[in-house]
C-alpha cells in the first residue's frame, strides 16, 4: 500500500483474498500498518479505473472512451511515435514514486530511447541523498540503520511512528525495550514524540542551528571519537573552526530550545556512541537549508563513529560481499541514451545524481521547451499534480505535453488529467520482477500474484512490454514473468523456484558489519568529506553559514504537512476501510495563535495562500475549508495539516470534498527548490487562517 513494500503473506480461498499478514518468514512477525490490513478494501473497491480509458472530452473534464488493451498500447504507441519523429526519442519524461523495482522502469525508459527517467523523490529525499553524496560519496542507502542494536536513536524529520516503515518501527521498539533512548526534534509533537525520552520542540526552520550547536558542544568538549576522525575524515579542521561560533547559546535564541538541553543531548550521545543513530531525515523537502541539515545529520553520526558501526549506520553489504553474482540488469539490455537530460542533472548541475532526477525541473524543461521540447509524458504510480506544490504551475507544464498517460491502480488528479488510464493491477493482482536488498543481511526477493485481477488491469511488465511491442522495439523478447525472473536469476545459481515458497532469497544468515578498522567511503579521496570539491566548483559551499529563517509575515503561519498511519500520500483516502478510520485533515493551531483568531477546538477554517504571477508562472489564490485542531502541542509561528486530502475527483465519492489539500496553498511550490540539495522546499509556504 506504499513505496516501503513491506513483506506480507496472502492468504487465498477460492480465488479470493481473505487474510493479509507480514511475511512471518521475513522478520515480519505478521505485524502490517493500518494501511497495509486495509489493502484488501482496496482490492474490492469499485472505484478504482476498471480498465484501460482513453480520454474523449477535453483534459480534465471526466470523458472516457473504454477501450481494449491493444487499442490503448496502439494509440500510446502511436502518439510516441508521433512525438518521436517531430521531437526526438528524449522528449519522453518517465517518472515513477521510486521502490525497490526501478530496474524494470529503468529498462522501459532506455528502450524508448530518452535519457529522462524521473522519481518523486524531489518531494522526498534527494536532500538526504545529496547528503550523503556529498559527505561518502555514495548515497543515503550506502547506509542501513542498525536500528535493533541502537543505544541512542535522533529522529529529526523523520516521524518514523506515523511515517510507517513497520520493520523499521519494530526493530526501534525492541531497541527501546533493551532501553536504546530516543530523542525527537520537532515543530510539532508527532506520535513519535509522545514516545521519546527527550521531545525538542523547535522554531519552524531552525534544524540547521540546532545540529551546528551540537557539533560545536561535541568538538569542543572534546566527546568526539578522536581516533575515529582522524582515520577518516577529511577537513576536520575547518568544521571545527566553521563550528565555533555556533555555541548552544547562539543556538538557544534561534531554536528556542535550552542551550542547557543541547549541551545535555551532547553528552549523552557520546556516552552511548558508537551506538547511535541521529537519522538523516527522510523526506527532507522541507526548508530551503535541508540539504544543510541532513549533512550536519550525517557529520555528528561521523565524529561520533557511528558510520560503520554497529547499532549506529553500518556500511550495507551487496550480494558480492557475501559471495554471490547479483542479479542481471534488465536496464543493461539497452544502450544509455547520449542525450543530456531535459532537467539539467549531470551537465547543468553537475554534482546532482543522475539515478532520479529533479522532476520539478523536468516539468520546467517542458514548460519552456528549454534545453528542448518534452512533449510525451508517462506517470507511472505517481500522481505529481498531488505530490508536487502549486497544481496551477504543473498543469501548466502538462499543458505543454502532446501525450500524458498514467498507469495507475487508484484515480488521482494526475489520472483524471491525462490523455490515456493504463489501470495496473493491485499488488495483489500483479508479480513484480525479483529485486535486490542490500543491508547488513543482503536477499533477493518478488513479489507474486496472489489472485487474478477482478478488473480489467494489467501488472506493469505487461503495460511495458505492450507498448514496446507496438512499437516494435528490439531487445524486449520477455513473453512472462517466468521469463523476466529467469533471465534476472541467470548468473546467481539459484531458481524462481528457490523464491516460490517464501517469496525471498536470503544471501546469508549472518548480519555483515564491516571492519571498522578498514571502512571505504566512495570520495575521490576515499574519506569522509567535509569538503567536497564537487559542490564547491558547482557554487555550493560545504560549509554554509547559517541564515535564519524568514519569519512569517503578519497575520499567516509557516505551513507545515506530514503523514499519518492511516494513509499513504493521497492514494488511500478514497479507501473504504482508512476512509472510514480517518475521513478527513485537521489544522493543528497553537492554543494562543487560535485564540488571537477568535478559534475553538473543532471549528471551521478557511486556510488561504496569495495568488502570484511570476515569469515562470501565474496562478490563483486557492483556499481551503478544515476543521480546527487547537493545540498546546505545536510550535506557535506554524500551522500543520496531514498532506493527501482534499481530493475533488467525482468518482472518489467518499474522498470527494473531504478535508484541505496541502499542495494547493504552496504558493510558487515549484520554483522553491535546493539546486545544492535537489530537494522542493516545501515549508516555505505561507497562509492565513479565519474563521468561517
Ligand atoms: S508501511 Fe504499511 S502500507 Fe507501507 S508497505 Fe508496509 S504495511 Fe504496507
Amino acid at each position: 500500500m506504499c513505496t516501503v513494500r513491506c513483506h506480507i503473506q496472502v492468504e487465498v480461498e477460492n480465488g479470493e483474498v481473505v487474510w493479509v499478514q507480514g511475511n512471518p518468514h521475513t522478520g515480519m512477525d505478521g505485524a502490517l500498518c493500518p494501511r497495509g490490513a486495509a489493502g484488501i478494501a482496496l482490492l474490492k473497491d469499485d472505484e478504482r479505473p476498471h480498465g484501460p480509458m482513453i480520454r474523449d472530452g477535453r483534459r480534465g473534464e471526466g470523458k472516457w472512451r473504454r477501450v481494449t488493451w491493444e487499442e490503448a498500447f496502439g494509440h500510446v504507441a502511436a502518439k510516441l511515435t508521433e512525438i518521436t519523429a517531430k521531437y526526438g526519442s528524449r522528449s519522453i519524461l518517465f517518472s515513477d514514486r521510486g521502490g525497490p523495482f526501478p530496474d524494470l522502469h529503468q529498462a522501459f525508459v532506455r528502450a524508448l530511447g530518452t535519457p529522462n527517467y524521473c522519481n518523486h523523490d524531489v518531494s522526498c529525499a534527494r536532500n538526504t541523498n545529496h547528503a550523503a553524496l556529498s559527505v561518502f560519496g555514495f548515497g543515503r542507502k550506502g547506509l542501513s540503520y542498525d536500528l535493533k542494536n541502537a543505544r541512542h536513536v535522533v529522529l529529526q524529520t523523520r516521524n518514523i511512528m506515523e511515517a510507517v516503515n513497520v520493520k523499521e518501527v519494530k526493530d526501534l521498539t525492541a531497541a527501546m525495550d533493551k532501553g536504546c533512548r530516543l530523542s525527537v526534534i520537532d515543530v510539532r509533537s508527532t506520535i513519535t514524540a509522545t514516545k521519546a525520552h527527550d521531545f525538542f520542540l523547535v522554531k519552524p526552520g531552525t534544524d540547521y542551528a540546532f545540529n551546528l550547536a551540537i557539533l560545536h558542544t561535541l568538538i569542543k568538549d572534546q566527546l568526539h571519537d578522536r581516533e575515529y576522525v582522524d582515520k577518516y575524515v577529511k577537513d576536520f579542521d575547518r568544521l571545527a573552526l566553521f563550528v565555533e561560533p555556533y555555541t548552544p547559546a547562539w543556538a538557544e535564541q534561534e531554536t528556542g530550545v535550552p542551550a542547557r538541553r543541547m549541551v545535555e543531548l551532547a553528552g549523552r550521545l557520546a556516552e552511548a556512541a558508537p551506538a547511535i543513530i541521529w537519522h538523516p531525515g527522510w523526506n527532507t523537502a522541507r526548508y530551503r537549508d535541508s540539504f544543510y541539515v541532513s549533512r550536519t545529520a550525517y557529520l555528528i553520526n561521523v565524529i561520533l563513529g557511528a558510520v560503520g558501526a554497529k547499532g549506529g549506520l553500518p556500511l550495507v553489504a551487496k550480494a558480492g560481499d557475501v559471495g554471490h553474482p547479483g542479479l542481471k540488469s534488465l536496464t543493461g539490455l539497452f544502450p544509455k541514451p547520449e542525450e543530456k537530460r531535459a532537467d539539467g542533472v549531470g551537465w547543468k548541475y553537475p554534482h546532482l545524481d543522475a539515478g532520479p532526477g529533479v522532476l520539478n525541473q523536468a516539468l520546467e524543461a517542458a514548460r519552456t521547451g528549454d534545453p528542448y521540447p518534452v512533449k510525451a509524458y508517462l506517470c507511472y504510480r505517481h500522481d505529481p499534480l498531488t505530490a508536487l506544490p502549486d497544481p496551477d504551475a504543473v498543469r501548466q507544464a502538462l499543458d505543454e505535453m502532446d501525450l500524458l498517460v498514467s498507469m495507475t491502480f487508484s484515480w488521482s488528479d494526475t489520472a483524471w488529467y491525462s490523455d490515456v488510464i493504463l489501470p495496473l493491477s493491485t499488488y495483489f493482482e500483479r508479480e513484480s520482477i525479483i529485486a535486490q536488498k542490500d543491508g547488513l543481511k543482503p536477499y533477493f526477493f518478488v513479489r507474486q500474484r496472489a489472485v487474478e485481477p477482478r478488473y480489467d488491469t494489467k501488472a506493469e511488465w505487461e503495460i511495458f512490454t505492450g507498448i514496446l511491442n507496438q512499437l516494435g522495439v528490439k531487445g524486449w523478447d520477455f513473453q512472462s514473468i517466468e521469463d523476466i525472473w529467469r533471465y534476472q536469476l541467470q548468473d546467481t545459481g539459484f531458481t524462481a523456484e528457490a523464491l516460490s515458497e517464501t517469496g525471498t532469497i536470503p544471501l546469508t544468515d549472518k548480519p555483515q558489519y564491516k571492519d571498522r578498522a578498514s571502512l571505504k567511503f566512495k570520495t575521490l579521496s576515499g574519506q569522509v568529506e567535509v569538503i567536497n570539491d564537487k559542490w564547491e566548483k558547482a557554487g555550493h559551499p560545504s560549509l554554509k553559514p547559517y541564515e535564519p529563517p524568514q519569519a512569517p509575515p503578519a497575520g499567516t503561519f509557516r505551513l507545515i504537512f506530514g503523514r499519518c498511519a492511516l494513509h499513504t500520500q493521497g492514494h488511500t483516502v478514497n479507501n473504504p476501510l482508512l476512509n472510514e478510520a480517518m475521513p478527513e485533515n485537521e489544522l493543528w493551531i497553537h492554543t494562543r495563535a487560535a485564540a488571537g483568531l477568535g478559534l475553538a477546538d473543532g471549528d471551521l477554517v478557511r486556510v488561504s495562500n496569495n495568488s502570484h504571477s511570476s515569469e515562470a508562472h501565474s496562478s490563483e489564490p486557492h483556499s481551503a475549508e478544515i476543521r480546527a485542531k487547537v493545540t498546546d502541542i505545536i510550535h506557535p509561528e506554524c500551522v500543520f495539516m496531514i498532506h493527501g486530502f482534499g481530493h475533488k475527483l467525482p468518482v472518489e465519492t467518499r474522498a470527494y470534498g473531504k478535508g484541505a489539500a496541502d499542495h494547493e496553498l504552496m504558493t510558487e511550490g515549484l520554483t522553491k527548490w535546493s539546486p545544492a540539495g535537489g530537494g522542493l522546499n516545501m515549508q516555505e509556504n505561507f497562509v492565513r487562517v479565519s474563521k468561517v
